[in-house]
C-alpha cells in the first residue's frame, strides 16, 4: 500500500485572533480582500428582476435555500406581477404556489399584507429607506439590507445565519451573538461602501465551504488567515468532495445568474 506523503499536503497553522481591535480590522480586511480574489462573481442569489421580486423573494426565503425560491417565483411572478396583483389576489391560491417553500401560510400573509402596505402606504413602489421598509409585514433589518444594497445601491450588511456563523465563530470578529449587534460591530470595521459586497462573499463562503457542520478547512482558500482552521475536515482530497455550487462542479442556486458566474445554472422546479 502507498504511503500517504505527508510532504506533500501544505502545512497551515491556526491564524491567532489579534489581541487589539486594530489588528482585528486589519485581518477582517485581509480576508474580505482574498475572498474577492475567491468570489469575484459573488452576487445575491436570489433571483429578481425589480424591487419588488428581490423583497418578496427575500420574504420567501426565511428558512429555506435561495433555490426553492427561485424555483418557486417564476410562476408567483407570472401570476401577480405588481403588488396590485399580489394585494388583490385569492389567498389560497397564492399559498399553493409558494407552498414549496415552507410555512407557506405564513409567507401568504406577509408578502400579501407588504403588497397591500406597498400600495396603501407608498404608492405601489418598493420604499428606499430602512425605515419605511421595516414596517410591511414580514420585513426585517435583514430583508430590508438586502433590498437596499442590491437594487438601490445603499451599503447595508445582510447578517443571515452564515454570516453569523463564519463572522462570530469562525473568524472570531465579534463575540455578540444578536444578528444587530454584530450588524453594528462589522459595520465598524469596514468602510460602509463595501457592507454589500462583503455580505455577498462571506454568504458564498458559508455556502461553498465554511459549511456549518463539515466546513472544508483543507479546501479552503484563506485557511491561513483563519482563527478556526482544523474545526472542519483538513485532508485535501476529502475536503475537495465537500465543495459546493460552482466550487464543486455544481449547479449554482439561480436559474439566472450573472452574466460572469462561472457555474451552471439550476434548473427550473419540477425538472430534478
Ligand atoms: S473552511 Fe475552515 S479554514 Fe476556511 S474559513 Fe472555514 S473554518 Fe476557516
Amino acid at each position: 500500500m502507498a504511503e500517504r506523503d505527508e510532504a506533500a499536503e501544505p502545512v497551515i497553522k491556526r491564524a491567532k485572533v489579534a489581541p487589539t481591535r486594530t489588528g482585528r480590522v486589519r485581518q477582517a480586511r485581509r480576508i474580505y480582500r482574498e475572498l474577492g480574489d475567491v468570489y469575484p462573481y459573488a452576487h445575491p442569489e436570489l433571483d429578481f428582476e425589480n424591487p419588488f421580486e428581490l423583497l418578496v423573494a427575500t420574504v420567501l426565503s426565511a428558512q429555506t435555500t435561495d433555490l426553492r425560491v427561485n424555483q418557486t417565483t417564476p410562476a408567483l411572478f407570472a401570476k401577480y406581477p405588481t403588488p396590485e396583483d399580489l394585494a388583490a389576489a385569492n389567498p389560497e391560491e397564492v399559498e399553493e404556489l409558494i407552498r414549496p417553500t415552507g410555512f407557506f401560510r405564513a409567507k401568504t400573509r406577509s408578502i400579501m399584507g407588504l403588497s397591500k402596505a406597498l400600495v396603501e402606504n407608498f404608492g405601489g413602489e418598493v420604499p428606499r429607506t430602512l425605515e419605511e421598509l421595516v414596517t410591511l409585514p414580514g420585513v426585517g433589518r435583514k430583508t430590508a439590507n438586502v433590498v437596499l444594497g442590491n437594487v438601490f445601491g445603499v451599503p447595508g450588511i445582510t447578517v443571515d445565519t452564515h454570516f453569523q456563523r463564519l463572522v462570530r465563530e469562525r473568524w472570531k470578529w465579534t463575540a455578540e451573538s444578536e444578528p444587530e449587534k454584530i450588524e453594528a460591530v462589522v459595520a465598524e470595521m469596514f468602510p460602509r461602501k463595501d457592507w454589500t459586497e462583503l455580505s455577498h462573499r462571506v454568504i458564498f463562503h458559508g455556502r461553498r465551504i465554511c459549511h456549518a457542520r463539515k466546513p472544508a478547512c483543507g479546501a479552503c482558500p484563506i485557511a491561513a488567515l483563519c482563527p478556526s482552521y482544523g474545526v472542519g475536515e483538513t485532508d485535501p482530497e476529502k475536503a475537495r468532495k465537500l465543495l459546493k455550487y460552482e466550487k464543486g462542479g455544481f449547479p449554482g442556486q439561480r436559474l439566472k445568474p450573472p452574466p460572469d458566474y462561472p457555474g451552471i445554472p439550476a434548473a427550473p422546479q419540477g425538472t430534478v
